[in-house]
């Protein structure tokens, strides 16, 4: 059975965000990206609506929703603004969703509630200075002290989203925490803000997403007690493996959500902009690019909702993840570049939405796995590399 209608209650939520990102975050979301301020009163105002907890049970504080129904919630918010948007994924995804899978019932009463709320924000820890994506070679090291009561963590990560907040909470790092054979044992730690030995260098200045919180942590001698391992020792690989996996369906979506943002500004932009005395959306060439757009929008749309369906009826989904990846953060890079393009002169002034559109849409091909990276998991999948 093929049927990508959505249910009355996606429906509604879809609604929601759509109307919060229109009424509450467009007029605004401009002063702080030029500005690089994090945006607190509007992640609060998403944290009341319930958006850090959908795809969370209600037991610890979430909506009782699902990864799609969060998929949804990102798509609307990228219409109008991708750092909002990446916030709430980080935030959900990355920041909860490792403690909500794996973390013991103590840990996820600990941290949870906030989360859900938008109280406050977890971060996930893997990329690291030296390279993100053979996330086999971290180099960060914990190793139990000599009474088996603190893991004491040694390195340094990248590009950390959400993890210098004035509400920041933890982040789950991976670390070495030992060899079996020739193989690194990978696990995962959660390292609460405010640790000693923790630092959160100063933002990075970034080309885009530049309303969104990102830097640089360092762990010097940093201990936390034995019980923040997440999971099981030596699981962390697995582990952010299946987190990243899910990721790429909520970055396809975020994605698809600025490929329909550049398709929105321009509808209205080419009924009032005239060239040699016509509205500019006279032109057939005009036209053409609106209808290539759409259907980059539509055709990556129609990708993420199959590999979210797969992810809810529990079957395999890391091919699916990676083509709804590959194929919505190019249509999101391809329609940046045709919204700019088709306002001319002022598509480079940061007063109209596509200049930012066209510097949040790079990222895209880049974070949670490289376009390369998405590619080197579809042909595995597929068979290709024997
Ligand atoms: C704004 C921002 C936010 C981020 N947030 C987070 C976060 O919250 N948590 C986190 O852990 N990380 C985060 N990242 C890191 C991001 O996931 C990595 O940048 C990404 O995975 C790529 O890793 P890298 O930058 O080390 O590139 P590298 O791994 O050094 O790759 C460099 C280039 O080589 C290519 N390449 C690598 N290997 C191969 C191969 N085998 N074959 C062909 N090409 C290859 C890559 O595709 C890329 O083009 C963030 C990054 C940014 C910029």
């Amino acid at each position: 059975m093929i049927d990508h209608r959505l249910s009355e209650e996606y429906q509604d939520l879809r609604k929601t965000v759509e109307e919060f990102a229109r009424e509450r975050v467009a007029p605004v979301i401009g002063g702080f990206y030029e500005r690089e301020e994090f945006p607190y009163e509007l992640v609060a105002q998403m944290g009341r609506m319930g958006l850090f907890g959908l795809p969370f049970d209600e037991e610890y504080g979430g909506m009782g929703g699902d990864y799609f129904a969060l998929c949804l919630a990102l798509e609307e918010l990228a219409r109008v603004d991708s750092s909002v948007a990446i916030t709430l994924e980080a935030g959900v995804s990355l920041g909860a969703m490792p403690v909500y899978r794996f973390g013991t019932p103590e840990q996820k009463r600990e941290w949870l509630p906030a989360l859900c709320a938008g109280e406050k924000l977890a971060a996930f820890g893997l990329t690291e200075p030296g390279g993100g994506s053979d996330a086999g070679a971290t180099r960060t090291t914990a190793v139990l002290s000599d009474d088996g009561s603190e893991w004491v963590i040694n390195g340094s990560k990248a590009f950390i989203t959400n993890s210098g907040t004035d509400i920041t909470s933890m982040v789950t790092v991976t670390a070495v925490t030992g060899v079996s054979g020739a193989r690194k044992e990978i696990s995962a730690i959660i390292v609460p803000s405010g640790t000693p030995g923790f630092t959160v260098a100063p933002k990075y200045s970034k080309v885009g997403w530049n309303a969104s919180d990102t830097h640089e942590l360092s762990f010097d001698d940093c201990r936390v007690p034995a019980a923040n391992l997440l999971g099981e020792r030596g699981a962390g690989y697995a582990q952010f493996l299946r987190i990243l996996d899910e990721g790429r369906i909520a970055i396809a979506a975020l994605s698809v959500g600025l490929a329909q943002g550049c398709v929105d500004e321009c509808l209205r932009y080419i009924r009032e902009r005239e060239a040699f005395g016509r509205a500019i959306g006279s032109y057939q060439s005009i036209q053409f690019k609106l209808a290539d757009m759409e259907a980059r929008a539509h055709t990556a749309r129609l990708a993420y909702y199959h590999a979210a369906s797969r992810l809810l009826r529990g079957e395999p989904f890391k091919k699916d993840a990676a083509i709804a990846k590959l194929v919505a953060s190019n249509a999101a890079m391809d329609n940046a570049r045709d919204a700019t393009q088709i306002f001319g002169g002022y598509g480079f002034m940061n007063e109209f939405p596509v200049g930012r559109f066209y510097r949040d849409a790079k990222i895209l091909e880049i974070g949670e796995g490289t376009s390369e990276v998405q590619r080197m998991l579809i042909a595995r999948e597929i068979g290709a590399t024997a």
